[in-house]
Formats: structure tokens, sequence, C-alpha cells
């Protein structure tokens, strides 16, 4: 059967947009097709401090993974990309890959929670969830993406980079 997939890319570290190119290239080849995906933002750092600004996108991803094979490739991809972790928290990355929501469902396993347990705090991934999927129903607090924008109090600036108005083929 095939899964929806709604995942958010994150990066404050290097070639930001050129990684993001390379992560969705590895994720349309190992995970599955990328049927769309937000504009580029430019997101202030949420929770800790630095200069490095951050670069965030959602996709939509069309998957037969099941949640946490989904999740071990992406794992995996963010390797590839360089990611190191210091493993004390909220930290700069070269890139960051989150499943934000996996069809309507609501997992709960020590390595994965979804729908991701921060997101409806914070503006970085309500901003291009609420471009890419305005009407999609958070499976928990049964609000939509526009509306926990809307009421969302976090006060992090999150800009348009770069909008999303090509064709899939040049993503
Ligand atoms: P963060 O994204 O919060 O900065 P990391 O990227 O370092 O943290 O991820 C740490 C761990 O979070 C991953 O190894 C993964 O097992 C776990 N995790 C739990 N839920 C999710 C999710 N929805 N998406 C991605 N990773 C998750
Ligand atoms: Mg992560």
């Amino acid at each position: 059967m095939d899964n929806d997939a709604y995942i958010l890319l994150g990066a404050n570290l290097g070639y930001k947009k050129e990684t993001f190119s390379r992560a969705r290239t590895m994720i349309a080849k190992e995970a599955g097709m990328i049927v769309s995906a937000s504009s580029l933002y430019q997101t202030q750092p949420w929770g800790f401090e630095s200069n490095d600004i951050f670069l965030n996108q959602a996709l939509l991803v069309n998957t037969s993974l099941d949640a946490k094979a989904l999740l071990k490739v992406l794992l995996k991809i963010e390797e590839t990309l360089g990611r190191k972790r210091n493993g004390k928290g909220y930290e700069s990355r070269t890139i960051d890959i989150d499943i934000l929501f996996f069809n309507n469902e609501i997992i709960e396993t020590d390595v994965l929670t979804v729908p991701h347990p921060r997101m409806h705090l914070r503006n970085f991934a309500l901003e291009p969830m609420a471009e890419l999927a305005p009407d999609f129903l958070h499976p928990v607090l049964n609000k939509t993406m526009t509306e926990l924008k809307q009421c969302c109090p976090d006060r992090h600036k999150v800009l348009v980079f770069e909008e999303q108005h090509v064709g899939l083929e040049s993503l």
C-alpha cells in the first residue's frame, strides 16, 4: 500500500540549497516519489543562538515504505550528506530530515514519534506545511495546517527564500 508522508528538510550549515537538492534526489530514489514541494523558507534558529540562518522546505512523498523503514532511509541520507550529531539537543546542522506526518497515523515508539511532537509550535514547520497542504488535518490536534499556523505563538521569523513555482522535474 502507498503511504503519504510529509517530510521537513532543514539546514543551517554549508551549501544549504545544494544540500536540499541532493537530499531530494536521494529521497526520490530511496524513499519514493516527491509529489509536491513547498517553497524554500529562510528561518531563524529555534531553541539555540546562531548567526547561521536556516533553510526549510516541506515535501509530500509517496512511499511504499512503512514509517520505521522511511525513518531509517532518511537518517541514512542525513548521514551521507554529512550530518554530525553531538547529542546535546538542538544544534547547527548540514541537514535535518524529519517526518512530520505519515498518512493520518499516530505513532509512538522509542525511535519515532509521529506527528512530529513539536511541529505545531514552530513557524518553520507550519509555514511550509500550510503552503503545501493548508487543509491537512493534524490527526492529534484536529486542526488544519492553516488553523495551527494562525494560533501558533511562535514569534521566530520565517520568510520565503525562493518560491516553488517550477515543475517537479526541476526540483
Ligand atoms: P531534531 O530533529 O529534533 O533536531 P535529530 O534530527 O537529531 O533531532 O533526531 C534525533 C532522533 O529523533 C532520530 O534519531 C529519530 O530516531 C528521532 N525521531 C523521533 N521522531 C521523529 C520524527 N517524526 N522524524 C524524525 N526523527 C524522529
Ligand atoms: Mg531530525
